[in-house]
């Protein structure tokens, strides 16, 4: 007991004399906290080892959860079980998607902000970077069409000019498939539930005709 005690002086000691002549802390002392901003917009504090990949986030996503209002945990859920989510690091400017494998988990350092988003598909004819969001607001981007396609292959972020609901539009091009027994597309929560979410990532699936 006393000798640890001793130990704990020391390092105490070790610290404020590297604080005084200007050196950084171990990285033990300064471990970390990132921000995690949930698909309703809410805030929560998380510590860097627990985002140290897909797996381990996802298994702090309950806890997560339990922080929210009983409605917020139960919409998000419902986008859970259904595996429509994603996680994405904001820097403020670009959304760079965190998939299961990708490297951007060792990117993550204290500070960084990852944002849970819902995945939502559409089929499209034409693609465009008009969107209409939730709350009935036409957001209206002029880009002119290569910078265009250019932009929904790397994903182009809209912020509602009214609720500032965030979403990035992506494009792929593909089939409609219909498979037996698939799940109706319009299986979705309620309205009001839909409402409280505030990220989204819309996929744009482009089909043709002919296809
Ligand atoms: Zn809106």
């Amino acid at each position: 007991m006393f000798s640890s005690q001793m130990e704990v002086h020391t390092d105490v000691k070790r610290i404020v004399t590297m604080l005084e002549t200007g050196g950084s802390l171990p990285l033990t002392v300064t471990s970390g906290h990132v921000t995690l901003v949930d698909a309703t917009g809410r805030q929560h504090d998380m510590l860097l080892d627990q985002c140290s990949s897909f797996d381990r986030l996802v298994t702090f996503l309950p806890g997560v959860l339990d922080q929210c209002r009983p409605n917020e945990a139960e919409v998000q859920r419902w986008y859970i079980n259904r595996q429509r989510y994603n996680f994405a690091i904001d820097d403020g400017i670009n959304m760079t998607q965190l998939r299961r494998q990708s490297d951007g988990w060792s990117t993550i350092q204290p500070g960084t902000k990852i944002v849970m988003r819902i995945v939502t598909t559409e089929v499209v004819r034409k693609f465009s970077a008009r969107y209409r969001c939730c709350c009935g607001t036409r957001n209206d981007v002029k880009v002119d069409e290569a910078t265009l396609l250019n932009a929904l292959a790397r994903g182009r972020i809209i912020t509602c000019r009214r609720c500032q609901r965030r979403f990035q539009i992506a494009g792929t091009k593909g089939k409609i498939v219909r498979r037996e027994g698939s799940q109706p597309n319009d299986d979705k929560p309620s309205q009001e539930a839909d409402n409280l979410i505030r990220n989204f990532l819309v996929i744009r699936v482009l089909v043709c005709c002919d296809s």
